[in-house]
């Protein structure tokens, strides 16, 4: 079991993120925010997805007024995302965000600073300070040497951090985020030994899911499993909801997250499976769609590993020639005859 690491405890409007709170998943509107009733849409398919907490981008006033609008319209507190403008985070304080995303690379004037912590002070709204390689790139550093620019980070994050406990605001959650799976690894164990806040955790600019998915799982699978990380987002070119689901698989995989749906054991297959194993557990997984029970199920292609997997199973196939067996929590059932495998299982299930 991960023992996770100590943090203090901040709020997002209801929703606690730090060490004595489950991690909580996050992720990001695609539509304009200016579209509400889209944006309305996927906000309640990210929150249907597992989405705890939902951030916005609002780049301009038209955003930030759309913004307050969403606010009313969702049951989900949300996060506005602030690039460059001090106006757009009191706005979006206003409008009722319960957490905004602060960039130090883009947000450097100290009074425009100072006038966001005051407004989020008084609308108790928590603050992440968010750096980001690129934006440290953007000023100037890109003869840093790849090596020495994690020490660049958390120079920034500390100078931030300084100015918001100077002026007695500690609903602090601090990220650094990097393309860089190494980078992301070695800034964010520097944050988790520099500061006590909650850390977010993700890697940026990570590509197309299929890309994205195996460097965020170890990215955040590698922190995680330190017990580092209080808030993650899988960030990855399209469907916000893909992220999301990435985001569970990674929690789920360290033990983490509780599975709320059927898991899925597959063998690989060689040469000994004795039936289409991939077909097979592609027609189990269509009927295991909408079960909202942690149940693990099974397709094993051959007796070789079969039974050992079925007896951690609540539902395993075990083909066999011309033939499968059933098990039931480790105990074979049946035996049925290819073509009946799958109304075999479905009237299992219907019994789990
Ligand atoms: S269960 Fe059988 S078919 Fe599947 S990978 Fe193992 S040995 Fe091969």
């Amino acid at each position: 079991m991960i023992k996770r690491r100590k943090t203090r405890t901040i709020k997002a409007g209801r929703i606690l993120i730090g060490s004595s709170a489950p991690i909580v998943i996050q992720s990001m509107t695609k539509v304009p925010t200016v579209d509400i009733a889209r944006c309305v849409r996927q906000i309640n398919q990210l929150v249907g997805a597992g989405c705890r907490l939902v951030r916005i981008a609002v780049p301009t006033r038209a955003d930030t007024a759309a913004f307050a609008k969403i606010v009313q319209k969702v049951s989900v507190p949300l996060i506005a995302d602030i690039h460059f403008s001090a106006e757009r985070a009191i706005e979006a304080i206003e409008a009722g965000a319960a957490k905004i995303r602060l960039n130090p690379g883009n947000i450097k004037n100290r009074e425009n600073i100072i006038r966001i912590i005051d407004a989020a002070k008084m609308h108790k709204t928590a603050v992440r300070i968010g750096v980001n390689e690129a934006s440290i790139r953007d000023l100037k550093m890109q003869d840093v040497p790849p090596q020495k620019r994690t020490a660049l980070m958390l120079k920034e994050i500390k100078k931030y951090v300084r100015l918001f406990e100077n002026r007695g605001f500690t609903q602090l959650v601090l990220s650094a985020k990097s393309s860089d799976c190494l980078r992301t690894i070695e800034i964010n164990r520097l944050i988790s030994k520099t500061f006590d806040y909650p850390i977010h955790l993700g890697l940026t600019h990570a590509g197309l899911p299929e890309d994205a998915q195996i460097p965020s799982a170890i990215a955040m699978g590698t922190l995680l499993s330190e017990g580092i990380g209080d808030t993650i987002r899988v960030s990855a070119a399209g469907d916000p909801v893909i992220e999301t689901n990435m985001s569970k698989e990674i929690l789920t995989a360290l033990g983490l997250y509780e599975r709320q749906a059927p898991e899925l054991i597959v063998c690989p297959t060689c040469a000994r499976a004795e039936i289409d194993v991939v077909r097979l557990a592609r027609r189990v997984k269509k009927i295991l769609v909408g079960i909202d029970k942690p149940l693990r199920i099974a397709v094993m292609g051959c007796i070789v590993n079969g039974p050992g997997e079925a007896a951690d199973a609540d539902l395993a196939v075990c083909a066999a020639k011309n033939k499968a067996f059933i098990y039931k929590s480790g105990k074979k059932i049946a035996v049925v005859a290819e073509n009946k495998i799958i109304p075999a299982l479905l009237k299992e299930l219907q019994k789990l």
